[in-house]
């Protein structure tokens, strides 16, 4: 027997709605490229973003069709991102870090009807335009004086002649919620971009989920910065957040150094800000060097690479809870985050500290195993380590045009991590399975080392990879950039190790280096790393 239920499809189109209806008047504030802040609320959102509907169908683009986008975070991507799955289409998102090779292979993969791109894009966009077949439509992201007087472009016109004739008024069409609602393409870090197809029903579960008080916990009281792009996973879906709850919204838009950070920390009252660690190093050292803190905010969702501890502590000591969270493209992207349980308010500092550092509980709807090299189920004694599978209805099943075959093992995704997980259901990331040092037969955890060294004053940006080495297979090599006029030599910061690992895990040795490669998502590129240190001679 059924239940007997309004059977309503969960649409993003209802967010947008919602917002409107009940948080008319909660604000959005944008850092323009332009560099001046632009305001407006979820009322006038709600309205573009229908107009970009109307927009979108004068150029009778058929459902499913994929709008991309090339832009960062503001009011009009913003729009985009209901006007576009609202009206059945598809929101394609792209890492503009990429190079310009890697986005015509996306966009043509993609197959983009439509392009729109902010104004820092324009010379990207002037090299590659001829390139993509597919898009009949570029959108400049700008106002209309900000057009080039000559251009490669075709049909280009700007965002805002594109939707001034549009009405304000339109009626979201009604459609089975699993119909495709977003594409995002996988940074790329292992092999070539693989597309994930996000549909309405996931994006709108991975919402609900998100805004939980052991997630994210954003309500109508919050204000929330999200530095994490929306290129990047759909800025971990809080653009949708937000509108479910009616969180005011401040995008940072281009200006991602510290000291833009901080004002518009201050200024707009921010409470909570999420982002990947190395965004959060630069908005430390701006405060470190006025010492300043802040007035309003008090938590920081961080993940997309293990958060280390001198940063949970610093931030703590600012009066700001680090959230570590951990997630995927692939897992739209919230799996696990670390919020203490009730009865770990109680326990010593330490460790809360130890818990914090961990990548956290599961939501509900994320499903985790650990498993051996068998394939054999892992206890969650917070000591075995295995790897990682998930399932849930915000996962992937397969990828966008099949590409790679089929992902799953018995219906769970293999994350490619590889973890512990504690009786608490606390999950730790000992290290990507390709990263993760093999010392004769021994497992080195990578983040480990890592971690460890950027506890040290002088440590600004840490990396450990394993170098070849012909009796032990690999031995950690511990590659470090200095914090500014600071010293330290290869012989104090191996000893800074001392008692804190066994001894046969500490680096073979430590090369000073001016930078780590980063990837276009903010992580450092091991990959890269062990190409430069291949032939490294360790010392006997
Ligand atoms: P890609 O897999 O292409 O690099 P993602 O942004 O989807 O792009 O990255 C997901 C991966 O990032 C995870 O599988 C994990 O290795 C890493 N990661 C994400 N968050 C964390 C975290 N908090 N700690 C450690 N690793 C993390």
């Amino acid at each position: 027997m059924f239940g007997a239920m309004q059977e309503q499809p969960l649409l993003i189109s209802r967010l947008i709605e919602f917002a409107a209806r009940n948080h008319a008047d909660a604000e959005i504030v944008s850092r323009r490229v332009e560099g001046d802040l632009h305001r407006y609320t979820y009322r006038d959102a709600a309205a573009r973003s229908r107009q970009v509907a109307n927009a979108l169908d004068r150029l009778d683009l058929p459902a499913a069709s994929r709008v991309g986008t090339l832009a960062w975070n503001g009011y009009r991507h913003f729009e985009l991102y209901f006007g576009v799955s609202g009206s059945a289409r598809v929101l394609h998102t792209i890492n503009p870090r990429l190079s310009p090779e890697q986005v015509v292979w996306i966009i043509n993969d993609a197959q983009d009807a439509v392009l729109c791109f902010d104004l820092t894009f324009l010379p990207i966009i002037e090299a590659v335009a001829t390139e993509c077949p597919t898009v009949k439509r570029w959108v400049l992201m700008a106002d209309a004086d900000r057009l080039p007087a000559t251009t490669s472009i075709p049909a280009l016109i700007d965002y805002e002649s594109w939707i001034a004739g549009e009405r304000t008024e339109y009626t979201w069409p009604e459609f089975d919620e699993r119909t495709a609602a977003a594409l995002c393409y996988t940074s790329g870090t292992t092999g070539n971009p693989k597309g994930v197809l996000y549909s309405h029903r996931s994006t709108v579960l991975h919402a609900y989920a998100g805004a939980m008080p052991d997630a994210m916990n954003l309500s109508s009281r919050d204000s929330v910065l999200p530095v994490v792009p929306m290129f990047h996973v759909n800025a971990w879906g809080i653009p949708y957040v937000a509108a479910m709850v009616g969180v005011k919204l401040v995008f940072p838009g281009a200006a991602l150094d510290g000291k833009s950070l901080h004002h518009l920390i201050e200024t707009e009252g921010v409470t909570m800000a999420a982002g990947v660690p190395t965004v959060w190093l630069g908005l430390l050292n701006h405060i470190d060097s006025v010492q300043g803190g802040f007035a309003t905010m008090r938590r920081t969702v961080i993940g997309g690479s293990a958060c280390p501890r001198a940063m949970i502590e610093r931030f703590r000591a600012l009066g700001v809870t680090v959230l570590h969270a951990w997630g995927m493209t692939e897992m739209s992207p919230l799996g696990t985050l670390s919020t203490l349980k009730g009865k770990h308010l109680v326990a010593p500092e330490s460790e809360q500290l130890a818990l914090m550092e961990k990548q956290g509980r599961a939501i509900f709807g994320v499903e985790m195993k650990i498993i051996d090299d068998a394939g054999r189920e892992l206890p969650w004694d917070g000591k075995a380590t295995g790897d990682l599978l998930v399932r849930g209805p915000w996962i992937v099943s397969r990828y966008f045009r099949d590409a790679g075959g089929d992902p799953l093992v018995d219906g769970w995704f293999p994350t490619g991590d590889v973890a512990t997980i504690d009786p608490d259901g606390f999950m730790q990331i000992t290290d990507r399975s390709k990263d993760v040092i093999k010392s004769g037969g021994e497992w080195i955890s990578s983040i480990d080392i890592e971690n460890i060294a950027m506890g040290h004053p002088a440590v600004a940006m840490a990396a450990c990879i394993g170098v070849s080495h012909p009796k032990w297979d690999e031995r950690p090599l511990l590659v470090v950039v200095r914090k500014p006029a600071t010293e330290v030599t290869a012989e104090a910061l191996l000893e800074f190790y001392r008692g804190k690992v066994a001894k046969w895990q500490v680096p073979d040795d430590v090369v000073f280096v001016d930078a780590i490669p980063l990837g276009a998502t903010g992580k450092m590129q091991k990959i890269k790393l062990r190409e430069q240190f291949r032939d490294y001679v360790l010392p006997n």
